[in-house]
C-alpha cells in the first residue's frame, strides 16, 4: 500500500451545523483532489449518509471508513470507526433509540439532509441530530468496543471534547486514542497534559465546509487498509511521523 493521507472526521449534509455543499460526492471529490487515500463520514449520532457515500466512493480511488460522532449525557463528542457497516449499524441503532427525541428546527440548527448513491436527495432526519444521547462517555466507549469499533473521544482539548469537561481522562475509561484541535505542538500538548503520552495521538479536520477537508494523518501501511490495521500502524509510529500540522 505504501504511503496512505487520511482524515478520519468529515461531517456531511446529515449535520445540522454542516454546510449544504458537503454531500459525500462532494467530499469524496474533494477529498481525491487532495491525495487523500482513507476518509471518514462522521456525522452526529447518525449514519444516514454513509452507505451513500460507501456506494459513491466504490472504483474510486479512495476508501471510506464507516465512522459516527456520538454525543454523551455528559456532552463529550466520540468518534466510533468500524470495520464494516454492519457493526457501526448495530451501534448507531442503540444510539439512535437514546437519542433525545426533539424535533429539528432547521431555521435555528440547519438542514439534516440524506441524499442517495447518485449524491441526490431522498430525504430529511427529523430528530434533531445536534443532542445528546442518554448513554454515558464510558458506556459508549464500551459499546463501540463490543462491536469491535475503535473508540476515539473527539477534539479532546475543545468545547465538547473530554480534556475540556471533565479536565482528565477516567482511568477506566477503555480507550487507546484521542483526537485533538492541534492547534499547538505535540511537544506542548505533552507538556501541558503529561499523561497524553499514554494515548495515541490523533489529528483530524473536523470539517464542515468542503475547504477545510485536507489531510491531517500520513501512515506507511504494508497490509490492507482494514480498520484494525490502520489503527494497528498508528499505534506504532511516533505521533511526530504521522501527524500533519500546518
Ligand atoms: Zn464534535
Ligand atoms: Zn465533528
Amino acid at each position: 500500500m505504501g504511503k496512505l493521507l487520511l482524515d478520519l472526521h468529515i461531517h456531511s449534509v446529515l449535520s445540522p451545523c454542516a454546510d449544504i455543499m458537503m454531500t459525500p460526492g462532494n467530499i469524496i471529490k474533494k477529498a481525491i483532489e487532495k491525495n487523500i487515500d482513507i476518509i471518514s463520514i462522521t456525522d452526529h449520532n447518525s449514519i444516514k449518509n454513509v452507505k451513500s457515500a460507501l456506494k459513491i466512493s466504490k472504483n474510486k480511488k479512495i476508501k471510506i471508513i464507516p465512522g459516527i460522532e456520538v454525543q454523551s449525557k455528559e456532552d463529550i463528542h466520540l468518534l466510533s470507526y468500524f470495520e464494516n457497516f454492519k457493526n457501526l449499524n448495530s451501534y448507531y441503532e442503540l444510539v439512535y433509540e437514546k437519542l433525545s427525541n426533539i424535533k429539528n428546527d432547521e431555521e435555528k440548527f440547519g438542514h439534516q439532509i440524506i441524499v442517495d448513491k447518485n449524491d441526490k436527495f431522498v430525504g430529511k432526519e427529523d430528530k434533531l441530530l445536534m443532542n445528546s444521547t442518554n448513554y454515558s462517555l464510558n458506556e459508549l466507549v464500551n459499546l463501540t468496543n463490543r462491536f469491535n469499533g475503535i473508540p476515539v473521544p473527539s477534539h479532546a482539548d475543545r468545547s465538547f471534547g473530554l480534556i475540556k469537561n471533565l479536565g482528565f481522562i477516567p482511568e477506566e475509561l477503555n480507550i487507546k486514542y484521542i483526537e485533538l484541535n492541534f492547534n499547538k505542538t505535540i511537544l506542548q500538548y505533552y507538556k501541558q497534559y503529561p499523561y497524553l503520552k499514554n494515548f495515541h495521538l490523533i489529528n483530524n479536520s473536523d470539517s464542515h465546509f468542503l475547504n477545510q477537508i485536507e489531510p491531517k494523518i500520513k501512515i506507511n501501511l504494508t497490509k490492507k487498509p482494514t480498520t484494525k490495521n490502520i489503527f494497528k500502524q498508528i499505534n506504532r509510529e511516533q505521533p511526530k511521523n504521522y501527524i500533519i500540522t500546518k
